[in-house]
């Protein structure tokens, strides 16, 4: 059966914070920017926010305008590092926001790289679990009309039953599957599934999903199990869109300020 996250669980599975540790200890996340770079950076806000040690950007074409932390490794055309070998070091992956058109070559990556990933967008439909052999456990986060093309099923039964939607794609793609919209679920393909009952239609607007892939990134490369890196991650991006929302208006928050509640909203469930 479903369980509904509670605060209580997430401060459980979240990573201690040492007093010994170092930037080593929280990982780095490899994130693999397209045509639309804000996608990425995003992303790597996001799991800047969440504790990851360090963001790493594998960037195809010029240096991006980023923030100072994040490291930025060159993809040229005339570069012989491959996208798998400038995030080889990296402990999570993320995979997909605003690739647009630049994503048949990173197939390979989405279906083989060993670490864990998170497959959202455009590196959905390139994930085949047959072909992954050797692949790192996969978080999948499919919005409803992303997860209706995954599944052939028609839009309104995805919605109508989103949680034997996203059970039975999780048992599918042999990945955890991450049903995005009001009342995010995240199933597992052993059977584990869990209800969100946080965000609101502040997180209704562009980049507020990449937000997320960031975060879930951010806490696999953590270490957390990729499980309950996706439904704690899910909680807190959604508690950090209500705070933003209740800040700055539900209708004039964006993805930015989503990120930027996010200290917010792991201070309220420690
Ligand atoms: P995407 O469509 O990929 O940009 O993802 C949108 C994100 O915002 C997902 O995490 C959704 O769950 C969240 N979201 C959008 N609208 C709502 C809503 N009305 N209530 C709760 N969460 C929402
Ligand atoms: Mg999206």
């Amino acid at each position: 059966y479903a369980r509904l996250t509670t605060p209580a669980w997430v401060a459980r599975v979240l990573p201690p914070r040492t007093p010994a540790s170092h930037k080593g200890t929280f990982g780095k996340v490899g994130i693999a920017v397209g045509e639309m770079a804000g996608a990425a950076l995003l992303a790597g806000t996001g799991a800047a926010r969440s504790g990851a040690g360090y963001v790493v950007l594998g960037v195809p074409g010029e240096r991006l305008v980023a923030p100072y932390e994040f490291i930025q490794r060159p993809l040229c055309a005339d570069h012989p590092h491959t996208l798998a070998d400038v995030l080889a070091d990296c402990q999570a992956l993320v995979l997909g926001p605003g690739w647009g058109r630049r994503t048949a070559d990173w197939a390979v990556v989405v279906n083989r790289a060993p670490q864990p990933a998170v497959i959202d967008a455009d590196a959905l439909p390139l994930w085949q679990p047959a072909a992954g052999a050797g692949a790192g456990p996969r978080v999948l986060t499919p919005h409803p009309k992303e997860c209706a093309r995954l599944l052939g099923w028609p839009m309104a039964d995805v919605q109508a039953r989103r949680l034997a939607a996203a059970q039975t794609l999780a048992r599918a793609a042999q990945a955890v599957v991450v049903l995005k919209g009001y009342r995010t679920i995240v199933a597992a393909p052993d059977g584990r599934i869990r209800v969100n009952p946080t965000g609101d239609a502040s997180l209704a607007t562009a980049g507020s999903g990449d937000v997320l892939a960031g975060v879930i990134g951010g806490l696999l490369a953590q270490g957390l199990d990729p499980f309950d890196a996706a439904a704690a991650g899910v909680y807190l991006h959604g508690l950090a869109g209500e705070l933003a929302g209740r800040r700055l208006t539900m209708a004039a928050t964006m993805a930015s300020d989503v990120v930027q509640h996010l200290p917010q909203a792991i201070a309220a469930v420690c």
